[in-house]
């Protein structure tokens, strides 16, 4: 029998690599990711068209490369990131098989311009099914860009197969998400069909969180710092209230390098025991700084999965930090972009196998109660307990016995009226109490009670038609449109009014018995959102209004909404911060819908009650 075996030419081998290199449009992002950050660069930015099917552009500022470089970067294991199997085992480069750029021009339409910054010209390669088109010489900035067009264009199979574009568009995010919250102090931006996603400028890590995570995110990370022979653990974990249905904010990172264990995520599962709601998960940032000669990264081609020498050591570092951050937030106040005094290991105890701290829990203490009690009131007790050891740390039973708190019962039982005087110049000296919808607080007359959704309700009323009077309302694009299947009816409803709900800030577009909403009112939370759609509905379709008032039942609607949504007032600014809005409004007795907001306990009602 003649011999039949033939070794596959490179384009076919190449191929072959790109199935399991690059899946779909988000695994160039990620690689083209990678490879501006091993070249240094300190700004990249990302154009993506129709989701990466039409255009994946990646532009750096890094050190570039050479002519022969520029032409030999898309070769089969060409790679400068190993040069012998040692370099394997202690990587500090994201890249390291020289197979991406290769198994991208073999499926796609590639241009790359390439040029050092020590030199005048640059390099241009056009590459079209391994084929390379074009070499030439050019004038280009320092660093390189690629332009990725057509992907999958000799691969239908998988451009078949590829999800819809809202569902591949979240996977480039993901991938540009874990890229920039493990390189906080690179400038990175993201465009989709020309409208900018993202644009972090370097930053700290805390505030490159909470960019990513979005607006008032600060306040809800509890600091994570723990350092010993074996691992260095930083980060971030989520307030346990803010734990989430999804797993959508759980990342870990090896060495700036992001990888997911379910190992690992158990840990942090049992660091929350008894915070969190069964069949919710907490959200966590967690880095690890680990010898890279004692993980592995070669165990999957994507490499988002990494073995670790000492995996149990770091389960119990993991568990022990997060229980001693966890019982350490609940007494101490939010933290700020400072440099945070975080809780170590006493030197001594850095090289001893650590024993996970026994925590003391306070029984009454209830994750899920709204009250702010412990958090930002007794910040001189918090400071205390900060010094004391790790057994120590408790979950506040001790600051409830705050001075301050006695003094407010004391008060309390003083009979003579001149003694009850909490007017608002001691309200500082008092926490505010919340039980259900209601906001106590004492002022110069007696006891003060406020219903928060009403109040966040009047504050957005007012918000809106002040500046609906002046300017349309800004409206807020959506990354992804809101669709709602709608009637007939409806459909009319709303293109009857669609000038008007234009000028509120929604923007809008129908097919068939389709509602796509493409943008809102920028006040409208993304959860209220559908809740809102609803509203208005329901406003126009049932209630017989006067013309001139459509934007003001429009807008009362939205505001209703908008106060659907979970009470956030986890500190005493917060609550602050809404009462001060409150007494800003024009009306802050009577919501839109005319319901009270505001009742005055006066004492004398106390004292007649008590009597
Ligand atoms: P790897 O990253 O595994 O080395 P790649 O195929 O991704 O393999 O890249 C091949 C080589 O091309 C890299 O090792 C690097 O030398 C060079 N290279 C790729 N992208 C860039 C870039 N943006 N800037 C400078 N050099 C690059
Ligand atoms: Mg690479």
């Amino acid at each position: 029998m003649s011999d039949i075996i033939q070794l596959l030419p490179d384009h076919i081998a190449n191929q072959i690599a790109a199935g399991e290199v690059i899946q779909r449009p988000a695994s160039v992002v990620k690689e083209l990711l990678e490879n501006a950050i091993d070249a240094n660069a300190t700004k990249i930015e990302v154009n993506i068209k129709d989701a990466g099917k039409t255009l994946i552009q990646v532009v750096d500022n890094g050190k570039g490369m050479s002519k022969s470089d520029a032409l030999l970067c898309f070769a089969r294991h060409a790679t400068s990131k190993v040069r012998n199997a040692d370099d394997l085992f202690a990587l500090t480069t994201k890249g390291f098989r020289g197979e991406a750029l290769a198994s991208i021009a073999a499926i796609a339409h590639v241009e790359m311009k390439t040029k050092e910054g020590n030199l005048d010209t640059g390099n241009r390669i056009v590459i079209e099914g391994s084929k390379v088109i074009k070499n030439e010489e050019i004038v280009c900035p320092n660093g390189t860009s690629f332009e990725i067009k057509n992907l999958f264009y000799n691969v239908p199979a998988r451009r078949n197969f590829l999800k819809k574009e809202s569902t591949e568009f979240r996977h480039i995010l993901d991938e540009f998400e874990r890229i920039a919250l493990s390189h906080p102090s690179i400038h990175l931006t993201l465009s989709h069909n020309n409208s900018e996603i993202y644009n972090f400028h370097s930053e700290v890590l805390r505030k490159r969180i909470s960019n990513v995570l979005g607006n008032g995110s600060n306040d809800k990370l509890v600091p994570i710092d723990e350092s010993t022979d074996i691992v260095e653990l930083k980060g971030y974990v989520l307030k346990p209230e803010h734990a989430r249905k999804t797993r959508g904010e759980q990342y870990f990172f090896v060495n700036d390098r992001f990888f997911k264990s379910s190992y690992f995520n158990h840990a942090i599962t049992k660091a929350f025991d008894g915070l969190i709601k069964n069949g919710l998960f907490p959200g966590y940032f967690l880095y690890l700084t680990v010898d890279p000669k004692k993980i592995d990264v070669n165990v999957h081609p994507t490499k988002t999965e990494i073995k670790f020498e000492e995996d149990k050591f770091i389960y119990s570092i993991i568990v022990s930090s997060i229980r001693q951050a966890l019982g350490k937030y609940n007494i101490a106040p939010t933290l700020d972009f400072e440099p945070e005094n975080s809780f170590q290991i006493p030197h001594a105890m850095r090289s001893q196998t650590p024993v996970e701290p026994s925590v003391r829990v306070n029984e009454n203490y209830n994750p899920f109660a709204t009250t702010s009690k412990s958090s930002t009131s007794y910040t001189g007790k918090a400071s205390e307990n900060q010094t004391t050891g790790i057994t120590n740390h408790g979950f506040g039973q001790e600051t409830a016995k705050s001075s301050e708190w006695e003094n407010f019962y004391t008060i309390e039982e003083e009979d003579s009226n001149e003694s009850l005087d909490l007017g608002l110049e001691t309200r500082d000296h008092l926490s505010y109490i919340i039980k259900g919808n209601y906001i106590f607080t004492p002022s110069k007359t007696g006891i003060m009670v406020i219903h928060a959704k009403r109040a966040i309700e009047q504050i957005v009323y007012s918000e809106i038609s002040n500046s609906f009077i002046s300017n349309p309302i800004t409206s807020q694009k959506l990354l992804f449109p809101i669709e709602k299947e709608v009637s007939k009816n409806e459909i009319n409803i709303w293109t009857e009014n669609q000038s008007i709900l234009h000028q509120l800030g929604f923007q809008s577009s129908f097919n068939k018995e389709t509602l796509s909403i493409n943008a809102v009112p920028s006040v409208l939370q993304e959860e209220t959102i559908s809740n809102s759609i609803d509203e208005i509905f329901s406003t126009i379709a049932y209630q017989e209004i006067e013309k001139g008032d459509l934007a003001h039942t429009l807008i009362g609607a939205i505001a209703k909404s908008a106060s659907l949504k979970k009470l956030n007032l986890t500190t005493d600014d917060k609550i602050q911060a809404l009462i001060d809005q409150l007494f800003q409004c024009e009306n802050h007795t009577y919501t839109p819908r005319n319901k009270k907001i505001i009742e005055t306990i006066s004492l004398d009602e106390i004292h007649q009650k008590l009597k």
